[in-house]
């Protein structure tokens, strides 16, 4: 069982919460606030409820040794607007001076800086654990982008915290994913996009016998053409998966899943070169680099008949302006459909929020290979560290 940070009382205590604010910086400033505006949440809780709240997160990968460009500074600075509280940022993650800051009454939300300019994160290691565990009576996970890392702050800690939970951001995430896997609404629809099918082959094994529909769009979708014998042109193909495509196509006619692939394209010559329009079969000199006119009409009429819906990956090269229209309309067909719309993965998150229609989907998870992981149905080792005997 886990605990839920509802279920706890934080009341006169130190709370530790680890966090996911791994991200995108330039020149000082966050680029991307989704991961530090979904922990929200979890943080004015313990607030409300807590004594002290410290914060812990890694950032990048700075080797195991402290680098000033990757301290957590402007994540200081973002915390402290959004909460509209001072917040300190601690010299470091463990030692003399945190542990002071820990115990000074005087500085109620403490950040701690990167955990990872210590190699002991990464490695799981005891001490460094134990050091961190100790400096408050309340350990919570918050940080689900990580889960699937064993590392002192997502996992190991966990052992030697005197309490532990989970946050409210890595309960939604549990909530929705495990929705998926678990007993879905009917029909539940997967679209599934992005550039590579390797990387997607656990999740589409995993999902299927839960499927309705499978909607595949993307680079990942010429594979599967390949394997239908359709010319893809020089479209992205990873040639070494065109026998397991075939295999997943298969199994998807004998399951009885409609299994959906583009009908017709917005192909070019190149990347930035001008689009052209493609039929089902794309000529020798073009890629396929969006999903067509009909295509777009199909999915989006299967995606209608859907209670419940994972996005995962764009269907179209969306970063260029030429090759969104695809990724674009789907996210807006997703928002008005009705469906429980789980968005997984930051370029389709991103797409989403493009799109204007963040607001209109039940949940965007925070993680990348978290996601991914738990939806094949792998055991994250930062969410098996949380449980506690019933
Ligand atoms: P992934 O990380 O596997 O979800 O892939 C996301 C990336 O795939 C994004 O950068 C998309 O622009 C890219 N992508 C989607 N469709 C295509 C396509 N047809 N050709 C090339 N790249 C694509």
């Amino acid at each position: 069982m886990i605990r839920k940070l509802k279920d706890l009382d934080l009341a006169g205590k130190r709370v530790f919460v680890r966090a996911d604010f791994n991200v995108p910086i330039e020149r000082g400033r966050i680029t991307e606030m989704h991961r530090v505006e979904s922990t929200l949440p979890t943080l004015r809780f313990v607030l409300e409820k807590a004594k002290k709240l410290l914060i812990a997160s890694h950032l990048g990968r700075p080797g195991g040794k402290s680098d000033p460009q990757w301290s957590l500074a402007p994540v200081r600075e973002a915390l402290e607007k959004l909460l509209s509280s001072p917040v300190a940022l601690a010299p470091d993650s463990v030692g003399p001076e945190v542990e002071a800051m820990a115990r000074d009454p005087r500085r109620r939300i403490v950040l701690l800086e990167n955990l990872r300019f210590h190699k002991e994160e990464e490695k799981n290691d005891p001490g460094f654990a134990q050091k961190l565990a100790a400096l408050a009576e309340v350990y919570v996970n918050d940080a689900f982008g990580a889960a699937h890392r064993a590392h002192a702050s997502t996992a190991g800690m966990a052992q030697y915290a005197r309490e532990k939970c989970a946050g409210l951001l890595l309960q939604k995430e549990l909530d929705y994913l495990g929705r998926l896997l678990g007993a879905p609404e009917r029909p539940f629809v997967a679209i599934l996009g992005g550039a590579k099918v390797s990387d997607k082959i656990g999740v589409i094994k995993n999902l299927m016998p839960k499927l309705d529909g499978l909607l595949i769009g993307g680079g990942m979708a010429y594979t599967f053409l390949k394997a239908k014998g359709i010319s893809i042109g020089r479209s992205l193909v990873e040639e070494t998966h065109v026998g397991l495509a075939r295999e997943l196509i298969a199994q998807a006619a004998n399951a009885k899943i409609t299994l959906l692939l583009p009908v017709d394209h917005v192909a070019a010559e190149g990347r930035d070169k001008n689009p052209v329009a493609a039929g089902e079969s794309i000529p020798d000199n073009l890629m396929g680099l969006d999903i067509g006119p009909k295509t777009r009409a199909l999915f989006i009429r299967e995606l209608r008949k859907a209670k419940i819906v994972l996005w995962n990956g764009p269907v179209g090269l969306f970063e260029e302006k030429n090759f969104s229209v695809g990724t674009i309309d789907i996210a807006r067909a997703l928002a008005d459909s009705g469906a429980v719309v789980v968005v997984a993965g930051g370029d389709t998150v991103a797409a989403v929020m493009e799109a204007g229609v963040a607001e209109r989907m039940a949940h965007l998870s925070t993680g990348g290979g978290a996601t991914l992981e738990f939806l094949e149905g792998k055991k994250l080792p930062g969410i098996e560290a949380l449980e506690v005997e019933a």
